[in-house]
């Protein structure tokens, strides 16, 4: 079993953040996707082989289905892809290898939109802050530390902590923005 405890070190978590940071413009503006598909899987793997986590055909499929856009995207629609490059038929197929990658940290579920989004920083720890447009569906993740620490002080006056929390925003990227504007 691989070992769910965080391994990232505290070096490696600033050049992370900045990252992070950088990923989630990117998903809302026009980008050598390719490349930042290509640079997030290599990550993946590295993370998955750290863990000892078997990357096996099927999962490593279903990272790369979901690594081709910033969109988040439905089961249902991840097992017509496998189906239809000959992985296989049964819902829990899809529904396995969606769930390995959730528990491995390589990929997020999107609660609100029933769906599922690669993670573009496997690797570290977090709890991620989705923001969602409702327009051109595009998912990305939002630097979570200043999401997390305005809400660990609003609750902490409240003498209250948390231990999880799920933050997804819906709204409008600048592009669809733009064109609602025009
Ligand atoms: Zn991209
Ligand atoms: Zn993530
Ligand atoms: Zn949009």
């Amino acid at each position: 079993m691989a070992d769910p405890s965080p391994d990232a070190s505290p070096d490696a978590s600033a050049d992370a953040r900045a990252d992070a940071r950088a990923d989630a413009g990117l998903a809302f503006a026009d980008h050598d996707h390719a490349h930042c598909a290509g640079d997030t899987l290599a990550r993946a793997e590295a993370v998955a082989a750290a863990r000892g986590a078997r990357l096996t055909p099927v999962r490593r499929r279903v990272l790369e289905i979901l690594l081709e856009a910033h969109r988040a995207m439905g089961a249902y629609e991840v097992l017509d892809r496998l189906a239809a490059e000959g992985f296989g038929h049964q819902p829990p197929v899809a529904y396995r290898a969606l769930e390995f990658l959730v528990e491995n940290g390589l990929a997020h579920r999107v609660r609100r939109l029933n769906a599922f989004a690669a993670c573009m920083s496997p690797g570290q720890e977090h709890s991620p802050v989705f923001l969602i447009c409702r327009s051109c569906d595009a998912v990305a993740e939002a630097p979570t530390e200043p999401v997390r620490a305005a809400l660990a002080a609003a609750a902490a006056d409240l003498g209250f902590t948390v231990e999880r929390a799920t933050v997804e925003a819906l709204g409008l990227c600048a592009v669809c923005r733009q064109s609602a504007a025009a």
